[in-house]
């Protein structure tokens, strides 16, 4: 990653969401290339959505030719790699913005030999990729919570042969209530590739699961990120972020409400499959690339409304990594002292 541009665009952040200084593009676009999935994940309800409008090439070249300002490209699905043109959206976003570095793509792992025969197009690029593999569970707990067969069996052979080609693959964990009386010893027992761990979040406007899940919440989840938040160790300089997260994560739990401020539409976009041009997962869409193009939405009157209601914490106050991240490099100070100092 360019440390100094990355830090510029972070000073401008700061500037625009603290001291009313003019707002820039984007850093980080998440974008979500489809809503096909071939798991049926109890707690996510993507996979069952009727809406599975595509954004073509043609909209993504133009979404990418607006966002000159990215460094760093989320792409996500439901399962983004049934998206068989997967590498040539990637490839877009690399010709048309120049500062783009970083490439982080989660998946279930189900489909072996197309993410692996895609990956091999992703590295081509010559972006810094990271790829997170979802596992909840030893096979039979995993199985069930992913609504599969051999979903386990799958997910480790992806990431056995992502290994096998070079790439910095890491599982990802999320505690659900069905693992959740085995999560502390599955993490021992799997820590060493475990590079993230989440819990169960709610969103109608991503997972489709607001009426269906129940959000992980009390003193036992919190004390069992405690855990997680102490144990993680460092074995990549970024995974600094990740510890802090999680040791946030238990502050959060406990009092639901924003630990650092957030930076979600100053820093960052969410790009759903139907061209919705988001903040975050939870909150209202600020247009559609189908009707406007995507710096009439984000420099519109709607964003800056929205953009004074998120400054004023008037949101629903998550903490997603999908956010959290952006928000902890932007105030990388506030964000270890709300992890490292103090009581929880
Ligand atoms: S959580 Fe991911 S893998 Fe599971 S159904 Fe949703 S999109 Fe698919
Ligand atoms: S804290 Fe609020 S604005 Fe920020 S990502 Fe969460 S819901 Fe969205």
């Amino acid at each position: 990653m360019s440390y100094p541009k990355l830090l510029t665009k972070v000073a401008k952040t700061r500037l625009a969401r603290d001291w009313g200084f003019k707002q820039q593009l984007p850093w980080k676009l998440l974008v979500e290339i489809t809503k096909v999935c071939n798991n049926k994940c109890l707690n996510c309800s993507i996979w069952s959505t009727p809406n599975k409008q595509f954004l073509t090439l043609q909209n993504y070249e133009q979404l990418f030719k607006d966002n000159s300002n990215l460094m760093w490209l989320s792409i996500t699905g439901g399962e983004p790699f049934t998206r068989l043109d997967i590498d040539e959206i990637v490839k877009l976003a690399v010709k048309n913005c120049p500062d783009l570095k970083y490439l982080s793509i989660p998946t279930n792992g189900f489909w072996t030999e197309q993410i692996v025969k895609k990956t091999k197009e992703l590295q081509k690029t010559g972006l810094e990729l990271h790829i997170t593999i979802s596992l909840d569970g030893p096979k039979d707990v995993h199985n069930i919570i992913r609504g599969t067969k051999d979903g386990y069996d799958r997910a480790v052979k992806t990431f056995n042969a992502l290994k096998e080609i070079g790439v910095d693959v890491r599982y990802q964990a999320t505690v659900h209530k069905e693992n959740f009386s085995i999560f502390k010893q599955y993490y021992n027992d799997y820590k060493k590739d475990i590079g993230v761990l989440t819990f169960t979040q709610t969103s109608e406007t991503y997972y489709s699961n607001d009426n269906k899940v129940k959000p992980l919440e009390g003193e036992e989840v919190a004390s069992l990120f405690d855990y997680l938040g102490e144990n993680f160790e460092l074995r990549e300089k970024h995974d600094v972020f990740e510890k802090m997260h999680l040791k946030i994560a238990s502050k959060y739990l406990r009092k639901k409400d924003m630990m650092i401020p957030c930076t979600a539409g100053f820093s960052s976009a969410y790009v759903s499959t139907e061209g919705e041009v988001y903040p975050c997962f939870s909150m209202p869409t600020w247009g559609n690339l189908k009707e406007k193009s995507f710096k009439e939405i984000w420099f519109g009157d709607m964003a800056v409304k929205e953009r004074a209601k998120i400054k004023k914490k008037q949101c629903p106050k998550c903490w997603i990594n999908c956010f959290s991240f952006q928000d902890m490099m932007t105030y990388p100070e506030k964000a270890a002292v709300k992890a490292f100092v103090g009581k929880n």
